[in-house]
């Protein structure tokens, strides 16, 4: 907008056609006071001012408004009918004005001049903008990039204080923090603790996973500094997420030798005392079936069935000790699978014939769904029996109130899929996962089923070595399905 001073109400009107032909804004005022109140309330881009006016004359208005830091910008035009000397012309200038135009006034040459000086006030305002948020914008980077300082301290802080070893390391995988418990391992935040010559290499680890955008998870021994013990622990490094893409990574050590010593001496244990349990038991078994020859009971008799009893038994207690020793084998790398191309269709067949000789036939009823997969591929014959009637014993056993259980096959080019069915007690999905480990039993049904949580270990292992895979889905209370995949080749 643009603000025309002048006494003269004539001039004013003039004036203000003119301009407004061109489409300008434009306010008035009459007198240097009054134009001084709006120059201070309104934002005007010029400023046309009659130097001769009653009361405070145009360079005296000028001037006032060069002391204001909101009117000391604005260019003004002075206007002045008499004094066209140069002394006057100078004044206008030195008072703060831009321009200077005498009356009469050449309405061409004054709009040329107000085009111009409007241009370049707009032009002006809009750097100021600019300028201003320019300004605000690098105080809210200064802001945030305290507050952010403020919060990565207090991570800082948060990681000095676990008890573990913790580290950071920036996207390209580079360590950029570590606390105090890290020089227990290593001299340098740039070099991670040394590990046992037969341990994995971390740092490969960490790279592989970090292509993969993948979290780490590994058990190793690492070095320590003072003592130089290799001690056992356990190394999570996580990505930490701005979004969708990886910001960085959060690693800890955890100490756990303790724990490992603990379940070695308990691995030691088990597997001394399941051979030490099989070697009296084997001699059990003879001498009960040379008894069992000798005395020629009537197989009616109540002695009889007391014998069968006790040979029932002992075959129980041989496979609980059979299972002990197969997991101190896994634990040594001992268990051993002779592959040769056998008929996977005949080994279900003994297994389930197994199964319905060793229980009664009413409480058992077995069913076949599927294509039968009357091929030969490789496989240990005696290792995948044990895992079908370990399946099969299960959905069983875990099926008090149902005997219907349904084992189906699938075979296509790349191998073949067996699963077992019941429809029995289920398993809750957050513990599915774990029935796999070591002595797990899901709590629910180890108090009403005897068992050692470490059938389905067993069957991973057996899985895992033929390059196979194992899972299960399951409904509480409805019912579960275990299966295993063999490769064809
Ligand atoms: P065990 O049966 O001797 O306890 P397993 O390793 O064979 O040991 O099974 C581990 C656990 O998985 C069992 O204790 C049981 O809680 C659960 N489980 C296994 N099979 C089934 C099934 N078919 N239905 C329900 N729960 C099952």
């Amino acid at each position: 907008m643009i603000l025309i001073v002048d006494d003269n109400e004539n001039n004013i009107y003039s004036l203000k056609k003119l301009l407004e032909s061109k489409n300008f804004l434009v306010d008035t005022a009459n007198s240097g006071e009054e134009a001084l109140g709006k120059a201070l309330k309104n934002d005007y881009a010029l400023i046309i001012l009659d130097v001769q006016m009653p009361g405070m004359d145009g360079f005296e208005v000028a001037e006032i408004f060069a002391g204001y830091s909101k009117t000391k910008d604005i260019p003004i035009i002075f206007l002045s009918a008499v004094n066209t000397e140069k002394r006057f012309i100078t004044k206008g200038y030195a008072s703060g004005g831009k321009d200077y135009v005498t009356k009469p006034v050449d309405p061409e040459i004054l709009l040329l001049k107000v085009k111009t000086f409007y241009n370049l006030q707009e032009q002006n305002l809009e750097m100021k903008k600019t300028q201003e948020s320019l300004k605000l914008e690098v105080k809210g980077r200064r802001e945030s990039q305290v507050s952010m300082k403020s919060k990565i301290d207090h991570f800082h802080l948060l990681l000095e204080g676990l008890p573990q070893i913790a580290f950071t390391l920036n996207e390209e995988g580079i360590v950029d923090f570590v606390n105090g418990r890290w020089y227990q391992y290593s001299t340098s935040e740039q070099v991670f603790p040394e590990t046992y010559q037969d341990d994995l290499d971390i740092k490969a680890e960490f790279e592989a996973c970090r292509k993969k955008g993948k979290a780490l998870e590994l058990e190793t021994r690492i070095k320590n500094i003072e003592s130089g013990d290799y001690r056992y622990h356990l190394l999570r490094i996580s990505p930490v997420y701005d979004g969708v893409a990886i910001k960085n990574w959060v690693g800890t050590f955890t100490d756990i030798d303790d724990q490992k010593k603990v379940e070695n001496e308990k691995d030691e244990f088990l597997s001394i005392a399941s051979h030490e349990l099989k070697t009296p038991l084997t001699s059990i078994k003879a001498y009960v079936q040379l008894l069992d020859r000798k005395l020629k009971l009537d197989k009616n008799s109540a002695e009889a069935g007391y014998v069968t009893k006790v040979q029932d038994q002992i075959e129980k207690l041989n496979s609980l000790i059979g299972d002990l020793l197969d997991v101190s084998k896994i634990e040594n790398g001992k268990l051993k699978i002779n592959k040769k191309p056998s008929n996977l269709e005949k080994v279900i067949e003994n297994a389930i014939e197994t199964i319905i000789q060793t229980h009664d036939e009413d409480k058992v009823k077995i069913k076949r769904h599927g294509q039968k997969p009357d091929i030969l591929i490789p496989f240990d014959e005696i290792r995948i029996e044990q895992v079908l009637i370990n399946f099969l014993t299960n959905a069983i056993k875990y099926s008090p109130e149902n005997n219907q259980v349904i084992v189906t096959t699938f075979v296509d080019e790349e191998g073949v899929k067996v699963s077992v069915t019941d429809f029995g007690i289920g398993i809750p999905e957050f513990k599915q996962k774990a029935v796999f480990q070591k002595f797990y039993r899901v709590e629910e049904s180890s108090l009403q089923f005897q068992g050692m949580g470490i059938g389905l270990y067993i069957c991973s292992e057996i899985i895992k070595q033929h390059r196979g895979t194992i899972g299960l889905s399951s409904i509480p209370n409805e019912g579960s399905t275990f299966y295993f995949t063999l490769p064809l080749n």
